[in-house]
């Protein structure tokens, strides 16, 4: 798979009955692993339990439908940027960024905008964590690249620099990320 994170909407219909989800309704999502990355799936509880498949998710969580709100004002908040942020970073998919989504995706953790639904260890070590944006409900799929503690503040620098504007993208990627690559032995 060449893809290594994926923005995948939640849906407004049953994947399996086609009707619509219920506003504050329990949900059963799940994530099939596709050619390109993956399908998703948010069905009513009973369409989940009751309909034949012969495929096994590659991630599976319960939660609850909530039905899109207007957004009102938009809130000038760091927030809204990080959120911002992801996204963009996300549909770059630069593999010399992951690094950087990874980080990123924990501070939106911690402050409340994204919950983690899953975790599915790789062969390779790495670990691909399933995201729920606690609003939208859009999911997304990034790779835990199991960054070295002694990177870890460089790594948040670059965050940090990408939220403030004192770097781009582009500046950014060009540094790639310390652990990349790097032959430097293990101490
Ligand atoms: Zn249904």
């Amino acid at each position: 798979m060449s893809q290594e994170w994926n923005i995948r909407s939640r849906g407004h219909v049953c994947t399996i009955c086609e009707k619509p989800l219920l506003d504050k309704t329990p949900v059963v999502s799940a994530l099939r692993e596709t050619n390109g990355g993956y399908e998703r799936y948010d069905c009513h509880p009973e369409c989940w339990k009751t309909a034949e498949r012969d495929w096994e998710p590659f991630s599976q969580w319960d939660g609850v439908y909530l039905a899109p709100v207007k957004e009102e004002k938009k809130d000038p908040l760091k927030k809204e940027d990080a959120g911002e942020l992801i996204r963009k970073l996300i549909t770059l998919d630069d593999p010399a960024m992951k690094n950087v989504v990874y980080v990123l995706a924990v501070m939106l953790e911690r402050s409340k905008i994204l919950i983690e639904r899953d975790a599915k260890p790789q062969p390779d070590g790495t670990i691909r964590r399933v995201y729920e944006d606690r609003k939208s409900g859009d999911t997304f799929v990034i790779l835990d690249p199991r960054i070295r503690l002694e990177n870890l503040a460089e790594v948040q620098s670059q965050v940090v620099a990408l939220l403030s504007g004192t770097k781009t993208l582009g500046e950014v990627a060009v540094e790639g990320s310390p652990a990349e690559g790097a032959t430097a032995p293990e101490i």
